[in-house]
């Protein structure tokens, strides 16, 4: 869905209606909806059959002037350069509005890693930083995982640039395994700000988050993570998918035992038997309280908005909703938790392991989850607040924080030279 989808549009859409809410100058307007630099790159890599293969990929930096710019880094057959842009710029807004020290970047290969071994995925990885090298550094651009990339693949990253650099360079990457750097907490670090967002949604709107009926759309470290933490707080996880489709029952869907036996099956979720299959699209439209998207953007449109019934919508993937949608949503009274401030947990955690990482000092768990959730719930209090005194919905409110923020920045700096 989302490659006939615009989603640099969408993106530059929302920030036009921050824009005018802040009353921005026409000149900052255009340098905040623009990416500072956009790196696209083709590089061969040797086949375990000897064949060789050219893969195009990107790493794209929006705007650094709050700090390094930190974006995670997607393998999917769908990206482009456009897409990855968007999703720069998201970053830009979603750090400023959890008020930590980073602009936004984002990379992507162009691939299918379902094709493809382990070996040659590493293999794409360590060629694919050496031609994004120049511009990623611990005090520069730092990656992150995403969409088809994990611990492992950050791993290899973090080896391929220090390798270059003739010492290890832990900073330069976050979402590591613990033991190369990485910070506890981190791999369930975005499901479980998804649900410190949803519980904070959902009190405002008198619902009690235990009995809640909750449906998650992906089933991968945000989805999993945020269904498993759901139903550890005491809701009712009734459906889940992945990209092979969904599963649905009312009275409530063993989420452990689909996370330990059937992701990553190559049936996937769908080979759960004790519950109704359903699409993707029916999934959407399923009868709960709160829905999760946690896939692929632009999930929700102006086809499908009219018939959701959920009450309140957390956006854990990027860009889920389409701004047609938005509008739907919000006539129907339908809250959205927009991605910016719902997903934001990731890059939180990210920046604890970051900083954690300079200071070669490593913390416990529990600190990471009680400071992870205090930042989450200060930031909605603040998206809370200002969506009332704007009367506004809650991803125009989001990006009114984030962009003033980026922009009193730039203003500060000042152009140079
Ligand atoms: P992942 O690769 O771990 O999982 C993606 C899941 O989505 C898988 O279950 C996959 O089967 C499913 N999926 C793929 N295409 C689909 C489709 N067309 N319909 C339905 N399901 C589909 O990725 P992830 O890290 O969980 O990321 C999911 C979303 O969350 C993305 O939008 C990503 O940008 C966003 N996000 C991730 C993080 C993070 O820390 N990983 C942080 C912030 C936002």
């Amino acid at each position: 869905m989302s490659t006939h989808v615009d989603v640099l549009g969408m993106a530059r859409e929302q920030l036009a209606v921050a824009a005018q809410y802040l009353e921005l100058d026409e000149g900052l307007h255009q340098v905040l909806s623009r990416p500072m630099k956009q790196l696209i790159v083709n590089f061969p890599v040797v086949l375990d059959n000897g064949e060789v293969m050219v893969f195009e990929g990107y790493r794209v930096q929006h705007n650094s002037s709050r700090g390094p710019t930190k974006g995670g880094i997607r393998y999917h057959p769908d990206v482009d350069v456009n897409e990855t842009t968007a999703l720069a710029m998201w970053m830009t807004w979603k750090c400023a509005v959890a008020n930590i020290p980073y602009g936004g970047a984002k990379g992507s290969v162009k691939v299918d890693t379902k094709q493809f071994s382990r070996r040659e995925i590493e293999k794409l990885t360590r060629r694919y930083v050496t031609e994004i090298n120049m511009i990623l550094g611990e005090r520069s651009d730092i990656p992150a995982p995403d969409i088809g990339t994990n611990a492992q693949v950050m791993a290899w990253i973090m080896d391929t640039f220090s390798m270059q650099k003739g010492y290890t360079v832990p900073g330069v990457v976050t979402g590591k395994p613990v033991d190369l750097g990485g910070s506890l907490g981190r791999v369930e670090a975005t499901g479980r700000g998804v649900i410190v967002a949803a519980e904070e949604a959902a009190k405002s709107l008198g619902i009690n988050f235990e009995g809640a009926r909750v449906v998650v759309q992906g089933f991968g470290n945000v989805g999993s993570v945020a269904a498993k933490i759901a139903a550890e707080n005491g809701a009712k996880v009734v459906g889940i998918s992945d990209a092979l489709g969904g599963i649905y029952n009312p009275n409530g869907l063993p989420v452990e035992e689909l996370i330990n036996r059937y992701s990553g099956r190559e049936g996937g979720i769908r080979e759960y038997k004790d519950a109704e299959a359903v699409s993707n699209d029916q999934l959407l439209e399923l009868d709960c309280d709160i829905l999760i998207p946690a896939a692929i953007a632009a999930q929700i449109t102006k086809d499908n908005a009219k018939k959701i019934k959920a009450k309140l919508i957390v956006e854990g993937a990027n860009g889920p909703c389409t701004p047609d949608a938005d509008h739907i949503l919000s006539d129907k009274g339908i809250l959205v938790v927009p991605d910016i401030l719902a997903n934001s947990g990731g890059v939180i955690v990210s920046y604890f392991e970051w900083v954690q990482d300079l200071q070669n000092f490593f913390w416990e768990e529990d600190q990471v989850n009680d400071r992870l959730t205090k930042i989450m719930r200060h930031s909605y209090a603040h998206v809370d607040y200002t969506m009332k005194q704007h009367k506004t919905d809650m991803r125009t409110a989001a990006l009114i924080i984030g962009v003033k923020r980026v922009a009193d920045a730039t203003i500060r700096r000042g152009i140079f030279p």
